[in-house]
C-alpha cells in the first residue's frame, strides 16, 4: 500500500513505524474471511482491511480520531486471526495497539463509556478490588435485568452476567514465595499470579503449581508482580500499560539476578501475548529496552514450557476433551499443537471444535464492552464445541474459560488442570460435581 507521510511525521517513532506495517498490506482482502467482525457484521470496516485504511487515513492526515474511527476500531477485538491469515505479514497488531492509543489521546468518549473504561481499568488489575466487585456483583445481580432497560448501562449488565455465583476464597498459590520442586530438582521458574485469574478461578495455578513441583520445578512467585498491564493496553492507555510492564520487568530482573530462571510462566494467554511484546512495548525506553527484551524471550506458556520437559505417555483415560484454542494463543503466541500433544500423551481424546480459528467473544473487556457482538460470537463457539460431543472443554485462558462457561453446560477447564490429574494431582472438582 503506498503512503505519504512526511518526513516530520515520520520523525514520530511510532509513526515510521506504523507506516512501515502498512506499506505492507497489498489490500488483497484475504483477512477478511477469517476475521470474526467481518464474518458476523459483514461491513468491510469491520474487517481488517477496512480498519487498515481507516488507520491510515488518520494517521497520515495527523487527525484526531473521530467516531467512525472509534467505531470500528473499538468492535475489533485483538483477536489477531488476521495476522495469522495475512499472506503479507502485515503486523496488524502493532498497528492497531498505535491507532488505540491515538484514540485514547485524541478522542473524548461519552460520558457513560470514559465513566465504565475507567471502572475497569481501576478495578480488573488489582486482586483485592476485584475480589470486592465480584462480591457486590453477586448482591446487585438481581437488579441486572433493569440495566439492560438503558442501552448506555449494557456494560455494567454483562459485568454482572459474567460475574460467577460464587468466589473462591482467596489461594495460598497467590502469595509470593519459593516453592520447592519435589526430587531431583531440573528447573527453576517465576509463575506470573495474574490479576483477573487468581480471584475467578485459583485451582489454575494451584494444579500448575502442583504439577511443576511433581516433576522436580522450583517456582518462585516473585514479590511485587501484579497485572501484565494487557487490559489497559487494550484500551490504549499506554502511560498505565509501561507503567505496569516497567514494575514486572524490574520483579523479574531481579528473580533472573539473584537465583537465575529458565522460565517466566504464564498460565493465561492473553496475558501472555503481552508479556511476550515487553520487549517491543520498552523498545523506546533506554533503561528498559534490554531488560525487558530479556523477560519477553524467558516467558512461556504453561503448555509451551511443559512441552520441553518430555512427559510420559500415559494410559487412556477414556475421556474426549473438546479443546479450545484461545486466540492469544493460536494467533498471538502462535502456539498450536503443545497443548493437543500434551492431553493426548495425558491420555485423553482430543477434538477439534469447527471454526476453531474463530474468537468466543471474550477478548478481555470485549465482552462487557461490545455485548451483542460479543454473544453472537459466544453462540457460535458454544454450538461448534458441544457438536464434539466431547465429555469437557480445555482452553489455556481465564477470559475464555468465563465467557464459554455461560454458554454452555459442559464442564470448562484449564488444560493444566487435567494434565495435573492425569499425572498424579487431584480429580477437577468441576470433573466431580
Ligand atoms: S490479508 Fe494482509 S495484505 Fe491482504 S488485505 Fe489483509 S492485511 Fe492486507
Ligand atoms: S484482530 Fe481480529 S477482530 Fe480485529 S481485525 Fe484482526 S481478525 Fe478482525
Amino acid at each position: 500500500m503506498q503512503t505519504s507521510f512526511t518526513p516530520e511525521q515520520l520523525a514520530d517513532p511510532h509513526v515510521a513505524e506504523s507506516e512501515k506495517i502498512l506499506r505492507k498490506c497489498v489490500h488483497c482482502g484475504f483477512c477478511t474471511a477469517t476475521c470474526p467482525t467481518y464474518v458476523t457484521l459483514g461491513n468491510e470496516l469491520d474487517s481488517p482491511r477496512g480498519r487498515i485504511y481507516l488507520i491510515k487515513d488518520m494517521l497520515e492526515n495527523s487527525r484526531p480520531a473521530d467516531r467512525e474511527v472509534v467505531t470500528h476500531i473499538d468492535r475489533c477485538l485483538s483477536c489477531l486471526a488476521c495476522t495469522t491469515t495475512c499472506p503479507s505479514g502485515v503486523d496488524y497488531m502493532h498497528l492497531v495497539d498505535h491507532a488505540r492509543a491515538h484514540i485514547e489521546q485524541t478522542y473524548k468518549r461519552p460520558f457513560m463509556d470514559r465513566l465504565i473504561r475507567n471502572l475497569l481499568a481501576a478495578v480488573l488489575p488489582y486482586p483485592g478490588r476485584f475480589r470486592l466487585a465480584l462480591h457486590l456483583a453477586r448482591i446487585t445481580r438481581p437488579f441486572a435485568g433493569l440495566l439492560a432497560k438503558f442501552p448506555a448501562l449494557r456494560p455494567l449488565q454483562s459485568m454482572l452476567d459474567l460475574a460467577p455465583a460464587a468466589v473462591p476464597p482467596a489461594s495460598a498459590s497467590a502469595r509470593p514465595g519459593e516453592r520447592a520442586a519435589e526430587g531431583e530438582k531440573r528447573g527453576r521458574v517465576a509463575l506470573l499470579s495474574g490479576c483477573a485469574q487468581p480471584v475467578l478461578d485459583p485451582g489454575i495455578n494451584e494444579a500448575t503449581l502442583r504439577l511443576l513441583a511433581r516433576l522436580g520445578v522450583e517456582v518462585v512467585v516473585p514479590k511485587g508482580e501484579g497485572c501484565c498491564g494487557s487490559l489497559v493496553h487494550h484500551m490504549g492507555r499506554e502511560a498505565e500499560a509501561l507503567a505496569s510492564a516497567r514494575r514486572n520487568v524490574d520483579v523479574w530482573t531481579r528473580e533472573i539476578e539473584k537465583g537465575g530462571l529458565d522460565a517466566i510462566i504464564i498460565t493465561a494467554s492473553g496475558c501472555g501475548t503481552t508479556i511476550k511484546d515487553y520487549g517491543h512495548m520498552l523498545r523506546l525506553d533506554p533503561a528498559y529496552a534490554e531488560k525487558a527484551a530479556r523477560v519477553s524471550a524467558l516467558a512461556k506458556d504453561i503448555t509451551e514450557y511443559l512441552a520441553t520437559l518430555d512427559l510420559p505417555q500415559m494410559e487412556s483415560r477414556g475421556l474426549t476433551v473438546a479443546y479450545h484454542s484461545a486466540c492469544s494463543m493460536q494467533h498471538g503466541q502462535k502456539i498450536t499443537m503443545a497443548p493437543k500433544q500434551l492431553l493426548k500423551a495425558a491420555g485423553f481424546t482430543v477434538r477439534d471444535p469447527a471454526e476453531g480459528h474463530l474468537c468466543c467473544g471474550s477478548a478481555g473487556t470485549y465482552n462487557i464492552m461490545q455485548p451483542e457482538i460479543s454473544g453472537k460470537l459466544k453462540a457460535r463457539k458454544v454450538k461448534n464445541i458441544e457438536a464434539t460431543r466431547a465429555d469437557v472443554i480445555a482452553t489455556g485462558n481465564i477470559g475464555c474459560i468465563t465467557q464459554i462457561a455461560t454458554g454452555t453446560e459442559m464442564p470448562i477447564l484449564h488444560t493444566v488442570e487435567l494434565l495435573d490429574w492425569a499425572y498424579g494431582g487431584p480429580k477437577p472438582a468441576k470433573l466431580s460435581a
